[in-house]
């Protein structure tokens, strides 16, 4: 049997973090059993699907590199065939065309809510004998009304339902479009899907999709349910707990091959590993390997999961990857060879890309002010002479190397009779605009000579102001 699995987004938003662990979990899948990954999108929510939220679902899977074998399909595109199979019920006597008004429907519901029962569509039009006329109907599906459904789940296990708890679902609406419910089951038939894995927010539709399923005499694909992703305090994953969109963790410098290897960890293990790269993945993963219960999304880990990918990932694609955020940021540059001492020196600091263009802006921009702290500790007056001295030792460096600046400093240390901290930190405010940087020689090294030796006249005008005020 050939895999065939597949992520069906609605385009009603962005692709959250839930919606892209389904969609990895079914690639996987598919890779692993050298099978297809099909990507469908339901945009039968006619009022809240976009384009945007198409282009927006695209766009995040191609970031992180899962790749479609097949699609994407859009089910609008397919209506006659749902509206087909929706009559063919109708004619076999599976399914019936129902006229009540929204009116109706209320009144049903207030009656039983006032009787103390389950609100739910009551039958009146399983046995409707002169149909209104005037009216478009719907087409509801005929719940059997006894008996029980098992959803024999792959990561629940076997779950089961009781008929008389689901009502006649409407499967067609007057308006010739399809609901969830019936679409899902024409299109995981059609398209072969053999296993169907989604959050278990679906577990209370399996039923009803079997019972469509057994109507039309279709065999049943194999089905997995996984947890849910809950934020640090319990609640289910929101906007609250920070980025959910998967675009927006591109943007906040995260790298994809991050974000895959945390996700994966929300609800599958393998042992205590925490860093997986995606060929890895699709050699070991499996959905034995899935918890039913819920996981918890965690910031800080996906932050240090990152940091562990900046590491290990190569010189090149940082540089990349640096060069799209410094542009991102508004700085342009084409020298790969500052970028790749840039990373060289960043990659151990920076936990993520946009903190690794926080941390390398001053290579390309002078600061536009010191930073208030830094500057009242380390440029007052007495800033003076160190700033003037390493001017004049700097300048006349004929070769600039980490090693030799850094000689350069600790000469004027010693001149100045003056702690290593003393010169270097006035010297730190002065070219990056505050006190934290890489090693001093390192970071005169990324400024290079000139840049340096303009900044430290900057500074020393600045130093020269303040004692004119004071
Ligand atoms: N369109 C559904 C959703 O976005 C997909 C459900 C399914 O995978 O069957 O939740």
């Amino acid at each position: 049997m050939t895999i065939r699995t597949r992520f069906a987004p609605s385009p009603t938003g962005f692709l959250h973090v839930g919606g892209a662990r389904t969609a990895l979990f079914n690639w996987l899948i598919a890779r692993h059993h050298g099978g297809s990954f099909i990507l469908r999108v339901e945009d039968t929510d006619t009022e809240r699907s976009t384009k945007e939220s198409t282009d927006q679902i695209l766009d995040s899977m191609a970031w992180l590199g899962l790749d479609v074998d097949e699609g994407p399909f859009f089910q609008m595109d397919k209506l006659e065939r749902y509206q087909t199979v929706a009559k063919d019920l109708v004619e076999s006597g599976k399914a019936y065309n129902c006229y009540c008004s929204r009116e109706e429907l209320a009144a049903i519901r207030e009656q039983q809510r006032s009787q103390g029962l389950k609100p739910r569509y009551d039958g009146t039009c399983r046995n409707r004998v002169k149909p209104p006329s005037g009216v478009n109907p719907v087409i509801r599906f005929k719940t059997p009304a006894l008996g029980e459904v098992c959803v024999d789940d792959r990561i629940r296990g076997k779950v089961f339902f009781q008929n008389s708890e689901l009502d006649d679902l409407v499967i067609l609406r007057s308006d010739g479009v399809p609901t969830y419910n019936f679409s899902v089951v024409i299109d995981d038939t059609d398209m072969g899907i053999t296993h169907v894995v989604r959050g278990d927010d679906h577990l209370n539709n399996t039923p009803r999709q079997l019972n469509i399923m057994e109507a039309l005499g279709i065999s049943y694909p194999e089905y997995a349910h996984v947890p849910m992703i809950l934020g640090s305090d319990g609640a289910r994953l929101s906007k609250r707990h920070g980025a959910v969109s998967v675009l927006a963790y591109k943007e906040a410098g995260y790298l994809p091959e991050a974000f895959l290897s945390y996700i994966i960890r929300l609800g599958w293990s393998h042992g205590d590993q925490e860093i997986f790269d995606l060929s890895e993945l699709v050699q070991i993963f499996d959905l034995d390997h899935v918890n039913e219960a819920a996981a918890s999304f965690d910031t800080d880990k996906l932050t240090w999961v990152n940091q562990q990918w900046i590491k290990r990932l190569s010189t090149e694609r940082l540089v990349l990857e640096l060069k799209r955020f410094l542009s991102v940021d508004g700085i342009e540059t084409k020298d790969l060879m500052l970028l790749e001492k840039l990373v060289e020196i960043q990659r151990d600091r920076a936990q993520t890309f946009v903190e690794m263009v926080d941390k390398s802006r001053f290579v390309y921009q002078e600061p536009k002010q010191y930073a208030v702290k830094a500057a009242k500790k380390h440029m007052g007056h007495n800033a003076l002479p160190v700033l003037e001295s390493l001017m004049a030792m700097l300048g006349n460096l004929d070769e600039w190397t980490v090693d030799s600046t850094q000689f350069a400093v600790e000469e004027v240390a010693k001149q100045l009779n003056l702690k290593m901290g003393k010169v270097a930190q006035p010297l730190r405010v002065a070219i990056t605009g505050d006190s934290a940087s890489p090693g001093i020689g390192q970071t005169l090294l990324l400024l290079g000579q000139e840049k340096t030796l303009i900044r430290i006249k900057t500074a020393v005008q600045y130093v020269k102001g303040l004692e004119k005020i004071g």
